[in-house]
């Protein structure tokens, strides 16, 4: 169905920050399929993980055990602050579960079932996760929406007393808020709102499913803040671009699932756990992270320099390798603009220009994506 505006381009094959369209046009993919082949397009390790499972089994449902699972549980447990891993398929599913689970926990507990999020956020398409997206462009169309959820705004002060007040059963948010404008949480606002749900016993969700998976320059964006949520979700950077999903949680909340309280036919395959373990570990056992935080804090620099000589650019912000630029103008006539010089960038809402290079980009990738960019810019003046 006619649910996504394509750009003139016709993808067939990729490799590493590089990709192909039918023409055999070579473009620098600085986007990353939004967020998912954070190891860059076909990467040899998931690949071969992939290929040798293949070979085993692809799927036997989730009424037997799966031996992949219990290694990526075990990644993902030992690499984060949470105990229990449920698996599904993708973002909406994780946060879908996520939702069911805070309020799960609330019933057994007998508080308040209501849901607090935040304007511009994005959670999802789902029913559940729209309703939880605070953004009506989002859910204009498909009332009645689900009961018990409200929208404060992101990095607002006075939202945090309205907590306070409200004492809802869980506060969702994302780290960085990508489709909603690239916004990071101000870490003052984001120290204290955890603060605020330990004490008054609010489940605080973390939505990681854009920011996850070393996306920021840390395995999860919750690090940088120093704070323990209490549920995670992840998915697209999880699988390098096979689907998979993720709620993970700590032990005493994720007990309030029990067998009947949710599952999923495919979720955490052999194949896409597979995926996901090949993932972690290329991440996990090798120094990736340290060597694409040089190149994040290059790219960045190099944004300023493009913002000092182009007054197009009103702003340059994010969080590693998630970063949006913003424009005085359309956003997404520079991603247009960016197709005429075989480079692939995306926007997150009208206005900003979003940059997700893979983590594994090399100096040289920079530099060609600094000349194209600045190209770009030239033509918008
Ligand atoms: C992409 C995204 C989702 C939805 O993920 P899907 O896999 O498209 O369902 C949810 N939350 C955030 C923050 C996202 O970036």
């Amino acid at each position: 169905m006619n649910t996504y505006n394509r750009y003139p381009v016709t993808i067939v094959s990729g490799k590493g920050c590089y990709v192909w369209d039918d023409q055999n046009n070579k473009y620098l993919d600085f986007t990353s399929g939004i967020a998912t082949c954070n190891l860059g397009h076909a990467p040899d390790g998931v690949k071969q993980a992939l290929v040798k499972q293949l070979d085993e089994i692809w799927h036997c449902s989730n009424l037997f055990h799966i031996p992949n699972q219990n290694t990526l549980g075990k990644l993902l447990v030992e690499h984060s602050c949470f105990d229990k891993v449920f698996f599904c398929n993708s973002g909406a599913e994780a946060n879908e579960a996520a939702i069911k689970l805070a309020r799960k926990y609330a019933y057994d507990h007998q508080k308040s079932k209501d849901i607090i999020t935040f304007t511009q956020s994005f959670h999802g398409r789902t029913m559940a996760t729209l309703t939880a997206t605070g953004q009506t462009k989002i859910q204009t169309g498909f009332s009645p929406l689900i009961p018990g959820f409200s929208y404060l705004s992101f990095n607002d002060f006075t939202a945090l007393n309205q907590i306070k007040e409200l004492k809802p059963a869980a506060v969702l948010l994302e780290i960085v808020q990508g489709e909603g404008g690239v916004i990071p949480a101000n870490p003052v606002w984001l120290k204290e709102l955890a603060k605020i749900c330990k004490t008054e016993h609010i489940l605080l969700i973390v939505d990681e499913i854009q920011t996850g998976i070393g996306r920021t320059g840390k395995l999860f964006a919750y690090e940088h803040y120093g704070i323990e949520p209490d549920i995670m979700t992840l998915a697209k950077g999880l699988g390098s671009g096979f689907p998979i999903g993720a709620m993970l949680a700590k032990k005493e909340v994720a007990a309030r699932f029990q067998p009947g309280s949710h599952g999923s036919t495919f979720g955490g395959n052999p194949l896409a756990t597979a995926a996901g373990i090949a993932t972690m570990n290329q991440i996990i056992q090798t120094d990736i992270l340290s060597s694409a935080k040089e190149q994040m804090d290059q790219l960045k620099e190099k944004l300023l320099e493009l913002k000092m000589r182009h007054t197009v650019i009103k702003e340059v912000r994010g969080l590693g390798f998630l970063l949006g630029v913003e424009i005085d103008g359309e956003a997404n006539k520079i991603v247009q603009l960016a197709i005429e010089e075989k480079l692939l960038v995306l926007t997150a809402g009208p206005h900003v220009v979003r940059i997700l290079p893979p983590l594994t980009v090399t100096s040289d990738d920079m530099k060609l994506f600094i000349e194209r960019f600045d190209k770009v810019l030239e033509k918008m003046e």
